[in-house]
């Protein structure tokens, strides 16, 4: 089943789906009425259109699963990733889902293999509020276990961030302060904020009460980073995402406003780091006696 996959380079990086519909069900999800890619797709269909597409089109990024949650399938997702893995770009992934032993060490060895290629993986664990996860994500595992994800990840040394979006109206600052201090303490490298989407009939948007809604600054945008393009309406209030954003940096968190910006600031963070190991034993086989003096 081909289903109508499409594929676009935006800002040097290319979405490439899951191709099955996501079971968490988190209320805001723009996903579940296809929008954004069709919810059934075979897996090799999709890597096979993605290398047909690649031959003709130049990109430094893939990110995998913007249309469901790679993970929610792990034997599914970890396939997909493997396979992307072998076309030597970066890649991240963006996920909801409990990462456990037997898929951390494929994780560890996707991530291993790119790095030798030059390449970096970028693991994106989404987290959209705090307590109000269980009324707002409530198939999801807790906030708390996917910060624990966060702890499994950099323990492995893969580059791991925040995907704090959809930034919801109605959520208390509160939330988003537990939430950025259990971050930072867990060691992920940053944060992404992004506005909150809805539909035409404000299907991703109607648990939200309606009067904290329409005072919510909104606009209607084509959405620019999918190759479907579907005309949503973008909710973001900007004095709130700088809010959010200073209190984060105030504790100590990098921002970011595009999950593009982070992946290219962990490819780069991670050649900086390989010139330093590289660097090392050089000084010390020049002198080897030699005490370190600052
Ligand atoms: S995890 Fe992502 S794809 Fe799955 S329901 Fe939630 S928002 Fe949608």
């Amino acid at each position: 089943m081909a289903g109508n996959v499409q594929f676009k380079v935006e800002k040097n990086r290319v979405l490439v789906p899951v191709g099955q519909a996501c079971r968490f069900g988190c209320k805001y999800c723009y996903t579940r009425k296809g929008e954004v890619g069709p919810s059934k797709v075979d897996a090799e269909e999709i890597l096979r259109q993605f290398e047909e597409f690649m031959r003709t089109h130049a990109f430094e990024t893939i990110q995998f699963g913007y249309d469901g949650d790679p993970f929610d399938r792990p034997e599914r997702g970890a396939m997909m990733l493997q396979r992307l893995a072998r076309l030597r770009k970066n890649i991240s992934f963006s996920t909801k889902a409990l990462l456990d032993n037997a898929l951390l060490n494929v994780l560890v060895d996707i991530h291993d293999g790119m790095l030798q290629d030059g390449n970096t993986l970028v693991a994106f664990i989404s987290l959209s509020c705090w307590d109000s996860a269980r009324l707002v994500e409530p198939h999801t595992p807790t906030a708390q276990e996917r910060v624990a994800n966060i702890e499994n990840l950099k323990r492995r040394n893969i580059p791991t961030y925040i995907a704090l979006r959809p930034i919801l109206p109605g959520i208390r600052d509160r939330e988003y302060e537990q939430l950025a201090q259990a971050g930072i303490d867990a060691g992920c490298g940053g944060f992404v904020l992004g506005p909150l989407y809805a539909d035409e009939g404000g299907q991703f948007v109607r648990f939200i009460p309606t009067e904290i809604l329409t005072q919510t600054p909104h606009r209607q945008v084509i959405v620019p980073w999918s190759a479907h393009a579907p005309t949503w309406r973008r909710y973001e209030d900007e004095a709130r995402l700088h809010r959010i954003a200073s209190m984060i940096e105030r504790k100590g968190g990098k921002v970011f406003l595009s999950s593009v910006d982070a992946i290219e600031f962990a490819h780069e963070k991670r050649k900086v780091d390989d010139r330093g190991r590289i660097k090392m034993p050089a000084l010390t086989c020049a002198s080897p006696e030699t005490p370190f003096k600052a």
